[in-house]
Parts: structure tokens; sequence; C-alpha cells
């Protein structure tokens, strides 16, 4: 009899392990409550970045003239807009499910809650599918990902206050939009609504957007907000909204500063899904926050139970969710008693999407100084690659981390056009452990910004 695994969850997480899992040799069991490829697909990762690519479009019609371009009465068709990318994510689901089912992985409608250690209830998205059924499980994975936080003061109603969720696109664009909170998420849908044409204000809690990255790479993104009028409302702390009898919010923080606009969005973090789970009847433990915590097989405490993505508390990227997952399958299959590596985390690339765009991985100079670790950090900027001048982009720049001793390239950050493919180059040299010089040698294609990369590696 195969190994049966039960994941709770289709989102990058769930459908990478369910695909690794069945390819190995698993029966496999995939419940999700509504949309395979999940929050990533359908709120988080892929709207958000089909929004910002729209954006794009119109940030670069407005540097049309310096590319040699008379264009006139460019302007957003908000219909179109939801439609494009209502289409990019159903076309995505559709082609996971449709992999998922020729690898044989069985995918049931509905939500799934653990019974006991090895059974899983699910009742079922339809009404008229019957009654709840409950499978008999060998292995368990838990990988039902995040929702956005929501303070009790917000009082989110969709349409002037907003949760990331409520965006893709709004009814109508904001014309003043008042974003709470700077991290990843914060900082994109500031880039987003600016170029979408928004007058948009940044609350700010630190003195410093990004809190969480490289100070130089920060400084390089808020110089890009100020100079296309994006406010910085630092040190502020938004405790209230109060919303307008003539329409709009005024944002209310802390130390009694208010902040008015059309709209608010909130952006501050996400919270796990892990309650009604039936965690607690199977004996798997939750932190406060509400996490399960795993070990570098993503097992929870109840060694076959295993969480993996937002859930597990790690890093909550979708790359880093699919990443686990297929660790998770392997386990399984106990493949981890051969050639398999852990998960290192720190050497997960990430990026933000905003303009300039911004990558990084593996250590970041701050964190070496932190540390106390001796480092060779080389700088490079845009400025000086050709096609950065073809391209009519020269901002950011290239930094590259290596131990002076070995030449091993340990990190790097990349601010500028396309930084989250380019930081790829720098990707592979930290986790096959290559020198500087793999990079210096290696004859890369000109006119490219990739020659940034050999050049901070000289
Ligand atoms: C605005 C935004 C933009 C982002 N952009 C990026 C990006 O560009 N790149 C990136 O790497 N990361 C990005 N992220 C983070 C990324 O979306 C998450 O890390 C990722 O979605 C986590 O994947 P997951 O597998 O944990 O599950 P999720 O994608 O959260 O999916 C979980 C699934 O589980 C289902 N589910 C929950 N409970 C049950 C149940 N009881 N029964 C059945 N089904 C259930 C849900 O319906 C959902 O489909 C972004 C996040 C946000 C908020």
């Amino acid at each position: 009899m195969p190994v049966h695994l039960v994941i709770i969850g289709g989102g990058p997480g769930g459908v990478e392990a369910a695909a690794t899992a069945s390819r190995l040799g698993a029966e496999v069991t995939l419940v999700e409550r509504d949309v395979i490829g999940g929050a990533a697909n359908l709120w988080d990762c892929i709207p958000s970045k089909a929004m910002i690519a729209t954006g794009g479009a119109m940030a670069l019609s407005r540097r049309a003239a310096a590319l040699g371009l008379a264009l006139e009465g460019v302007r957003i068709d908000l219909n179109a807009l939801r439609e494009r990318v209502r289409d990019i994510s159903s076309r995505l689901a559709a082609s996971n499910e449709r992999q998922l089912e020729s690898q044989g992985v069985r995918i049931v409608r509905g939500t799934g809650r653990l019974m006991g250690s090895h059974q899983v209830e699910i009742v079922p998205s339809d009404p008229q599918a019957g009654p709840p059924e409950v499978l008999d499980a060998d292995a368990v994975l838990v990988a039902t990902g995040s929702r956005p936080r929501v303070p009790e003061w917000a009082n989110v109603d969709g349409t002037t206050v907003l949760t990331t969720r409520d965006a893709y696109p709004p009814a109508e664009i904001p014309e003043d939009l008042v974003v709470v909170g700077s991290g990843v998420t914060g900082v994109e849908f500031v880039h987003m609504f600016r170029s979408l044409g928004s007058r948009v204000s940044l609350i700010v809690s630190r003195q410093q957007v990004l809190p969480m990255k490289d100070p130089e790479v920060a400084a390089a993104l808020e110089a890009d907000f100020l100079e296309t009028g994006v406010r910085l409302v630092k040190g502020a702390r938004a405790v209230a909204v109060e919303r307008q009898e003539e329409g709009g919010v005024v944002v209310v923080c802390e130390d009694g500063r208010k902040v008015a606009g059309s709209h608010m969005l909130l952006a501050i973090g996400s919270i796990p899904s892990s309650a009604r789970l039936g965690l607690d009847r199977a004996g798997v433990e939750v932190n406060g926050a509400g996490y399960v915590p795993v070990n570098h097989h993503c097992q929870s405490n109840v060694p076959h139970i295993y969480a993996a993505g937002d859930v597990s508390g790690r890093l909550q990227l979708a790359s880093v969710a699919a990443a686990q997952g297929r660790k998770v399958a392997e386990h399984v299959m106990g493949l981890h008693t051969r050639e398999h590596r852990h998960l290192d985390y720190d050497k997960a690339a990430s990026a933000i999407f905003t303009e300039p765009e911004i990558a990084d991985v593996g250590l970041a100079e701050a964190e070496a100084f932190a540390l106390g670790r001796k480092i060779r950090v080389t700088k490079v900027p845009f400025a000086l690659s050709a096609k950065a001048m073809i391209d009519g982009d020269p901002r950011g720049f290239v930094k590259l981390i290596s131990d002076p001793a070995t030449g091993i390239v340990l990190g790097g950050s990349i601010v500028g056009a396309h930084a989250a493919e380019l930081i790829s180059v720098i990707g592979l040299a930290v986790s096959a452990r290559l020198k500087v010089d793999a990079i210096a040698e290696t004859v890369l294609v000109h006119p490219a910004l990739a020659e940034v990369l050999a050049a901070a590696a000289e």
C-alpha cells in the first residue's frame, strides 16, 4: 500500500508537496476550500505583481518622451485591468490543477480539519456534495497559509478602508491613498498605486522604510519615493481611522499626527490560519502567535504531521513555502536518509517589486557588521551600464558580499531594473558556494544589466 499523504491547503506549499509526493509514489489527497494555487495566486503574489506590471507600463508611458516617443492620453481601463488580474489567476489555478490531476493527485474541494492524529475530516465546499468525508492518513501536511492582520480600530469596509485583498483593483483608483505599514507589502502597494496615478502617503512606524533591509537599499527606495511625491510620515503608529462626512478618511497616529486621504490601505503583516484545524485534537503544538513550530524537516512536534508555508512561521514567501513542501514530500517518502540537503532559509533570495526593484540574498552588509564578521563589499552602480543607459533607467546598484580570505560569495543586494531576475546569479553563487571569480570570469551578454554583476565580482 502506498503511503497516504493528506494535505490541507492548496497554496504553493501544498501544491509543491502534492506534486513531489505523487511523483515519488505516494497516494496524495489535496484538500482546498478555495482556489488551487492558494492565497499566493488569488490575493498575494500574482495579482499584486499583475497590477504592478500595469503600473510599470503607466510609469514608462510617463517617461516616453525621454525614450523618443510622443504618447498622449494614456489612461487606465479599470474593467480591463480587473479582467487581466482575474484571467492570470484563473489560468494559473487551472494549469496547477491539470498538472496535479494528471499526476494522480486527488483534489477535494472542502474545508479540512484533523479529527485525530491520523484522520482528516473534509466538509465539502458545495453543500450539495454530500456529508463530510473522513480520510485515514499516514502523514498530514498543514499548509493553510495566513491572512492579513486587521487591527480592531481599522473597521475595514473594502471600499475606503482596504486590506491588500480589496485592491485588485478597488472600485476606483484612490485619488489620495494612505498606506499603513512600510514593510515589503506596504512599499509594494505604495509603488503600485503611485504608478497608477494615486497621490500616496506612507505611515512608517520607524525612521526608515523596510526596517529589516540593508539601510543603503532602503535609502535608495526612500529617495525614489520622495522624488515621485510620496509623502513619508515617519516614526508614526496609526491607531485610529476617522471617516469624513464629505468622503475620505483621516488616519490618526499615536502621537496625535493626522494623515488625510481618500482611502486607507492596511499592510501590517499577516496572521497564520491555524484556528479550527483540530490541531489540539491531534496533539500538535501551536505557539503564542498561532504558528505551528517545525524542525528542519518541517515536522511539527507530532512527527507524521508537518507544516509548510506561512503557517509554519518561517520566511513568508511563496518560494519558501514551495521549497518546504518539496522537503516535506521527500521526508514522507524517506528520501531524507539519502543525499538530501536541509532547506537553508538564510540562502533564500527575495525581491520587492517596487521601482527601482530590490532583491537580496544571503548575508547583508549590516548583518555582517553586527556579527563582527570580516567581509569584502563591492558596489557598482547601474549608471555605468550601457544597457541601463539604453533602457533609460540608470537607477540603483549591485552590492556583492564575499569572504575576503576565500573569495566565496556570501550574499548580495541589487537595487535597479530587473533586480528580481538578476539576483538569481548571486543566489546560485551563494547556494553553490561559488567564488567571485566564477562570476567575474563568466563571459556574459553585451549589452546586458548582468554585466554589472561581473563588474562587482572583479
Ligand atoms: C500582498 C502580498 C504579496 C505577496 N507577494 C509575494 C511575492 O511576490 N513573492 C513571494 O514569494 N511571496 C509573496 N507573498 C507571500 C506569499 O503570498 C505567501 O508566503 C504564500 O502565499 C504562502 O503560501 P502557503 O502555501 O503558506 O499558502 P497560501 O498561499 O496562503 O494558501 C493557503 C491555502 O490554504 C487554504 N486553506 C486554509 N485553511 C483551509 C482548510 N481548513 N481547508 C482547506 N483549505 C484551507 C486557503 O484557502 C488557501 O488557498 C505576498 C504576500 C502578500 C500579502
